[in-house]
Formats: C-alpha cells, sequence, structure tokens
C-alpha cells in the first residue's frame, strides 16, 4: 500500500493570485507548497511522497499521456471564440474578464459568474466586458482546443459508475446526476501560458487543462517513489527529467497497471467529478491504466455556520493554530476526525472542539489513564502488577478488549472514520466504567486491588494501539507513560500486552482541560474577519431546497428591547419569545435608527432560531433576525403582514 499526495499547482487561481501579489506563479506555489507540506508533518499526516504538479517529472509523464489519447485519436478539434484581449496580447480565462451582470447588473461580474447574484455565466453573457489584464475591451477570436469527447463515452462511463454501486450514496448520486444530464465534450487544452505545454505542434501558447494534469499528478508522483531514493526531496530534484531520477525503474506500473491494483482517491465533493468521471474516461481512453476502485468523497466541512473560504480568512489556520494550542495536534485531529463530514455538510465550531476535549478527550481518554497510573503508583509502586481469579466483569471487559480491533479495522476498511474512531473511545469508556464499578481504592484485598489494575493498564496499552491511527502523538506519549516502545496493530486486543512486573513509566496528563476566556478569543477573532471581509455576507452560490430546509425561521415576539452601550455600532439587546418549543432567545439588532425601544416592544418578527450562538461584546445573540435595508441602507425588520402564531415556522 502507498499513501500519495502532492499540490496540484496550475489552474487560473494561481496566475490571478500572481499578478495580485506582484509575484510569479511560481513563487506562488513554491510558497504554498513549503507551507503545505510544513503542516501535513506538523499534524502527523504522512505520504510516502508528497509531490507537486510544477515537477518536470510530471510535466513529462502528463504530455505523454496526452500524447498518447493523441495519437490514438481520442481527441476532437474544435474552433471556437473566446474573448482575446490585443494590448495583454492572450486570450483571457473567464476570470479575467469582468462586466455587467446581465442578471442583476452588478459592475463587477466574473466572465464565469456572478458572485453578487450567484449567477452562473459565459464570458460572452457579460454587458460591457473588460479585461482585467489591460482595462480594455477584450475582442473575439478564434482558437483551436482539443476536447475529449465525453458524450461519446456516456455508456462505457455509465457502465464503469453502476459497477460500483457499493460506493458512498453521496458520491453515486452525484455520478448519476452528471450522468442523467448528459455528457458533454470538455476542452482538454487551454489558452494559458502557466501549465503543462501541449505537446503538439500547432499549439503554441496553449496548456493543459489543469483537471487533465492534476489526476496524472498522481502517476508521477508514483514515478517518483519508486525513483533513486536519495534524489526526493532534495532541492534539485524538482528540475530532473524521469530519465534522471528514474533510471529504468517500472516499479510503479505495479501500482497503476496491474489488474489487482486497487486504487481509492480521499477526495472532497467538489472535486468528485474529476475523480469519477474525467480522470476514469482518461484512463478508459489511454488502456493502460487501472481504474478507480472506490473514491470515499467527503462533503463540505464549514465553520461556525459559514462556508470555510481562505480569501475571506474565514478559516482557521493550522500555523496559527499551532501557535495558540501549542503540541495540541491531536485535538484538532480528534475533532476533525469525529466531525468528519462523511455523509453530508458538517460544521466546525469552537464550543463544539472545546467540548470534545474536555468531556471526552480529558474525562473519558486521558482521566482514564491517568486515573489507573496514579493508582498503580499507590498501591504497586509504579509495577504491573499479576492478575489472579478474574471475575465475570473482568471477563467481560477483556472480551471487549480483544473484539475492538477488528471493529476498528473493519470500519476503516469502509471509510467509517468517525466510527472507528468512536469505537478507540468506546474502550476508553469501558476501561473507565470497569474502574468505576470496580472502585479499587475502596478495596482492602491487595489481589483483587492488583487484577482490577493489571486489567485497566492492558486497556491503557491496547489504547496506545488502538488511538494511533487517530491520535499518533497521544500514542506516542501513551506508550512512553507506560514504558513500552512502539506497539503493533497485531498486539491489540491482547490482554498481556503488559507483563506483570513490568517498570511503568511517569504519569502526566495526556489532555488539559480548555478554558472558555480560550475559546471566546477564537471566536472573537473569527468575527473580527467577518467585520473586515464584509463581503461576505454578499457572496451567493445557488442554493437547494435541502439549504433552505436547514434553516429554521420562526415568528418571534419581542418581549424586551434594551441599549446595547458595549456594542461596537449602535445596537440594541432584545429577549424575543419564540413560544414553546424554542422558547426565550436574546439577539443583538442593528436596528436603532429606525426603531424606538417602545416600537419595538410587542413586534412580531421572523428570525433564523438555528445558527450557532455568535458572541458579541459581553452579550451572546442566539437568533438572527432577519431585516432589509431602506434606502438609507439602515435595517427595517421583516414582519409578518397578519397576526400569526409565536414560534410559527416558515416554510
Ligand atoms: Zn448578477
Amino acid at each position: 500500500m502507498k499513501f500519495i499526495c502532492g499540490s496540484d499547482e496550475h489552474g487560473v487561481p494561481i496566475t490571478i493570485k500572481a499578478k495580485k501579489e506582484g509575484i510569479t506563479p511560481q513563487q506562488v506555489v513554491d510558497k504554498y507548497h513549503k507551507m503545505m507540506a510544513a503542516s501535513f508533518k506538523e499534524f502527523g499526516i504522512s505520504f510516502d511522497i508528497y509531490s507537486r504538479t510544477s515537477n518536470k517529472v510530471h510535466h513529462e509523464t502528463a504530455s505523454e499521456f496526452f500524447k498518447t489519447l493523441y495519437d490514438k485519436k481520442i481527441f476532437t478539434e474544435e474552433i471556437t471564440e473566446h474573448y482575446f484581449d490585443e494590448k495583454a496580447n492572450q486570450f483571457l480565462a473567464d476570470r479575467y474578464i469582468v462586466g455587467t451582470c446581465p442578471k442583476c447588473g452588478n459592475e463587477n461580474a466574473y466572465g464565469d459568474q456572478c458572485e453578487k447574484c450567484g449567477s452562473t455565466l459565459s464570458p460572452t453573457d457579460l454587458i460591457n466586458p473588460k479585461s482585467t489584464l489591460s482595462g480594455e475591451k477584450p475582442v473575439l477570436r478564434k482558437t483551436k482546443n482539443w476536447f475529449l469527447p465525453l458524450d461519446k463515452m456516456q455508456s462505457q462511463i455509465e457502465k464503469y459508475i453502476e459497477s460500483h454501486k457499493d460506493w458512498k450514496v453521496n458520491v453515486y448520486g452525484q455520478c448519476k446526476s452528471w450522468l442523467d444530464q448528459k455528457l458533454q465534450p470538455r476542452a482538454m487544452t487551454r489558452d494559458l501560458d502557466w501549465g503543462v505545454k501541449v505537446p503538439l505542434k500547432d499549439a503554441e501558447g496553449k496548456v493543459l487543462y489543469v483537471w487533465f494534469d492534476a489526476p496524472i499528478g498522481y502517476i508521477s508522483a508514483t514515478k517518483e517513489l519508486f525513483a533513486s531514493h536519495a534524489e526526493l526531496g532534495s532541492a534539485s530534484a524538482n528540475n530532473k527529467t524521469l530519465k534522471q531520477v528514474q533510471g529504468d525503474s517500472q516499479e510503479w506500473k505495479k501500482y497503476w497497471q496491474d489488474k489487482d491494483t486497487r486504487l481509492v482517491h480521499f477526495i472532497g465533493k467538489d472535486n468528485i467529478v474529476f475523480h469519477c468521471i474525467i480522470f476514469p474516461a482518461m484512463l478508459m481512453a489511454h488502456g493502460d491504466y487501472v481504474l478507480p476502485d472506490n473514491v470515499p468523497a467527503n462533503e463540505f466541512l464549514n465553520l461556525e455556520g459559514d462556508k470555510i473560504s481562505t480569501s475571506r480568512n474565514w478559516a482557521v489556520w493550522l500555523h496559527e493554530y499551532l501557535k495558540e494550542f501549542p503540541n495540541k495536534q491531536d485535538v484538532l485531529r480528534y475533532v476533525l476526525t469525529s466531525n468528519a463530514p462523511e455523509t453530508k455538510d458538517n460544521d466546525f465550531t469552537w464550543k463544539d472542539f472545546q467540548q470534545k476535549n474536555n468531556s471526552e478527550l480529558v474525562a473519558i481518554l486521558g482521566n482514564f489513564v491517568n486515573r489507573t497510573m496514579v493508582l498503580t503508583q499507590k498501591y504497586f509502586e509504579n509495577k504491573v502488577p499479576p492478575a489472579e481469579e478474574f471475575t465475570k466483569g473482568d471477563v467481560l471487559l477483556m472480551e471487549e478488549m480483544s473484539r475492538f480491533p477488528k471493529k476498528i479495522s473493519s470500519s476503516l476498511d469502509s471509510f467509517k472514520f468517525r466510527e472507528a474512531l468512536a469505537e478507540m473511545m468506546n474502550l476508553a469508556r469501558a476501561g473507565n466504567k470497569y474502574l468505576a464499578e470496580n472502585e479499587p481504592w475502596k478495596l482492602s484485598d491487595q489481589k483483587r486491588i492488583g487484577s482490577v489494575l493489571n486489567i485497566c493498564l492492558q486497556v491503557c496499552a491496547n489504547l496506545a494501539v488502538a488511538c494511533e491511527p487517530f491520535l499518533p502523538n497521544t500514542s506516542v506519549s501513551l506508550s512512553s507513560i507506560l514504558n513500552i516502545g512502539k506497539l503493533n496493530w497485531r498486539d491489540a486486543g491482547r490482554t498481556d500486552i503488559l507483563k506483570t512486573g513490568h517498570q511503568l513509566g511517569t504519569a502526566k496528563l495526556l489532555f488539559d482541560k480548555i478554558e472558555d476566556a480560550v475559546i471566546e478569543k477564537q471566536v472573537a477573532k473569527l468575527q473580527e474577519s467577518r467585520t473586515q471581509n464584509p463581503e461576505s455576507n454578499t457572496t451567493m452560490t445557488n442554493a437547494t431546497i435541502d439549504d433552505f430546509k436547514k434553516l429554521d425561521i420562526r415568528v418571534g415576539r419581542i418581549i424586551e428591547a434594551n441599549d446595547f452601550p458595549e456594542a461596537k455600532k449602535p445596537a440594541y439587546k432584545l429577549k424575543i419569545d419564540f413560544g414553546k418549543e424554542t422558547g426565550m432567545k436574546n439577539s443583538s439588532a442593528q436596528i436603532t435608527k429606525n426603531y424606538t425601544k417602545e416600537q419595538l416592544k410587542g413586534k412580531l418578527i421572523l428570525a433564523v432560531v438555528n445558527f450557532p450562538p455568535r458572541k458579541v461584546g459581553p452579550f451572546v445573540s442566539e437568533v438572527l433576525t432577519l431585516g432589509v435595508p431602506d434606502k438609507n441602507n439602515e435595517t427595517v425588520l421583516v414582519e409578518p403582514g397578519k397576526d400569526v402564531e409565536v414560534g410559527g415556522k416558515l416554510s
């Protein structure tokens, strides 16, 4: 088994970022590749190779792949018209064209999308198009590109997807919906100067489409992996050709061209179509390769109820996290795994982070290990006592111990990482419960105390193995507390890992409590970036009926309105009654210009009641009252026109 990963370093957004920062695209990708590789390492995420698509080996591999398809006459050539900037002397990618949105009149809509109204656009839809490179009006010019005829491959791809009904529902469903809409030919080349050059004579100024070259990156990285290992990671490796780093090794083929190879892609849902339809279509067309066997894609993870966005700084940056939570990599790993959006979108909140740390890692896992160690020190001078004569309860726990490895590995094998992690925690929970029920500190029979603690210590040793895939640092700490070397998975389930008389190491707390103030600081930091990036509130994408159903919007009656002197902008503190089901909620509202406190009292309004509570200074705003701006851009509350019942749900 090999874990292959890498940075995808081509595509238009990188060239835009480079222009913005006044540096070259290469400098952009150098910076981010280094940052990402460092973060993976810091957080205990390891690969057999972490490569990048700007490497020479990759350019060679991708261009050879394209050439093979070209020679097999797979592509269709099509001449289409695209906007061209005569001053900058180049074709313009959709994102390089701005103009007025024909749907909403926004003057800064992009060639592919209006971020104000969320419409998907084509560059020729824009009124008054302008090039962002020169500010000039672009002209339409003919250009030739090479298309992968996905339409002709429809039935072949359908057959492939239908043979994978075992895939996760969200993945299979998305593929089905693409296929139902009928596949269209897709251009595999672009008029752009950043990327893998199209290896054809009449293709000057063209590169491979980023989603053509990026997945081939997995193949290139595998080639590099089996190349001379001394070269890997060295600064010079990036510029070496395949021949130079690989010699004649064909070892990589075993992982790509042997029919028994199982290829699995771990990705997010926005990349499903590329890994499940386009890449397999490319591999089918080539003919020498195995197809992805599974693509257990995750859905999206949001942050405090809002879509994560690095450009708006609505994110938790790993390097900042490490500074603020030193040595707590495993806490973040734990929370992310237990919250992983495996089947639907999920939300990361700081409150939940604190709660999972305090009431699971500290209270269950950490507490169990610590109590076991302290008691062993007290009664047996920190040596493993012998276990004699087992009670029914002892046997039950030992049976549970021997059962858990199979449970965890079968969950992992079916990509149910949350479930696997929960099984690990269940073992700690069982240990905790056993200790509480047996109360060795109340016993006088030394033999019995010894048996209880021996079993608890065996559970600790098993936890050191069981937590390794999820909490690698904790696994190391726990092994050192127990004074044992690194255990193997095959040791898991054994009830005699620690021998009688074994000298244990020094007890120390595996996790510590995270206080409210620490969490409040993180929430405030995020809110700060929200005020600094107000456009975040106007960015729209198409919503689905499911998105709408997620919102719990209810009628409430304002019971109290009070001044809010601590707020940054003039606001009231409202107390709103939402009836039996939802109860009384607090909310802050910037509506002082349009309403007096007296006018607000008794008013019926609408509010979203299921957003996570938001800190506004010293006050917690629990619901979001709905309002619209008047002509002075001051908020007017949305009120139900007729007298409706408090607590009524918008539908
Ligand atoms: Zn628009």
